[in-house]
């Protein structure tokens, strides 16, 4: 998959390129939260994201990676990621995350997110999944806050750490990161969803990251299925997976894959995105 990399700073006409492939990812799962519902299949969601891209005059970018042929990811319940659409039948309670990526005109966008599917019948087992859910979207948005006024990209991974760590018990997954996005969906530097030795590359403007916490109601430990996709957590316990793709520039960060820019996902954080001139 190592080609056409950009660098890891991109030039502010570069990052003009990345706005319409995050804006068709966003647009994708915009569908997939419009679709999600008991009774239907992760193949069909998987159908909904592909045409919003495709009409967008973009390609799904998961397809570009060699031996993948669908549009999104779709990890149910102990799947943690790259779960692959197929004819499962969601049902009430399920978890499902879905990660979708579109490339435009060369440049890319990738993003996820965790649905919860009500059940009536379960109120206890619906409320401690959308408490994981919660969770790990706000461990997201802590860690673009941080982003915001970092010097070094590691400080985001502390950020979304302790986040995690002050709403309770729960797993950071440590085999997957986030990682740098451009030219290619993935690029250097990888982005840890936790504190790590060494401080990372300087965050200054044009470095471009997918953030992408995974969180679990028990342990770390993953496993892949024989399909050589799907990851599970070991232990059979929950996960929940929220990704956007950010861009630092000149006069702030604005988030890539999402419509107002992040603006209300920051606002409670203090943050203000500044779109990308
Ligand atoms: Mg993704
Ligand atoms: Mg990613």
């Amino acid at each position: 998959m190592a080609f056409r990399r950009s660098g890891v700073y991109k030039m502010p006409d570069e990052l003009r390129r990345l706005v319409r492939p995050g804006l068709l990812t966003a647009a994708s799962l915009d569908a997939v939260a419009a679709a999600v519902r008991p009774g239907v299949s992760t193949l069909e969601l998987d159908a909904v994201a592909e045409t919003v891209i495709r009409d967008g005059g973009g390609e799904p970018n998961f397809m570009l990676v060699p031996g993948y042929r669908h549009t999104v990811c779709a990890s149910v319940n102990d799947e943690v990621v790259h779960g692959i659409p197929g004819p499962r039948v969601l049902v009430p309670g399920d978890l499902v995350s879905v990660d979708s990526g579109a490339q435009f005109e060369g440049w890319n966008g990738d993003s996820a997110r965790t649905f919860v599917l009500d059940d009536p019948d379960r109120p206890d087992v619906v409320a401690e999944r959308r408490r994981l859910n919660d969770v790990t979207e706000a461990s997201l948005w802590h860690g673009i806050a941080a982003l915001a006024s970092a010097s070094h990209l590691n400080e985001v991974g502390g950020a979304i750490e302790d986040h995690i760590a002050s709403q309770g018990d729960f797993g950071i997954i440590e085999d997957y990161t986030g990682h740098g996005i451009g030219r290619s969906m993935h690029e250097d530097p990888p982005v840890f969803n936790y504190r790590v030795r060494g401080r990372g590359p300087a965050v200054r403007p044009g470095l471009v990251v997918a953030i992408e916490p995974m969180v679990t109601t028990g342990g770390i430990d993953t496993l892949t299925h024989d399909d050589e996709w799907t990851v599970s957590t070991r232990d059979g316990s929950l996960a929940a997976h929220w990704e956007h793709s950010v861009a630092v520039h000149a006069d702030g960060i604005w988030v890539l894959t999402a419509h107002d820019g992040g603006a209300a996902g920051l606002a409670p954080l203090g943050v203000t995105p500044v779109p990308i001139a």
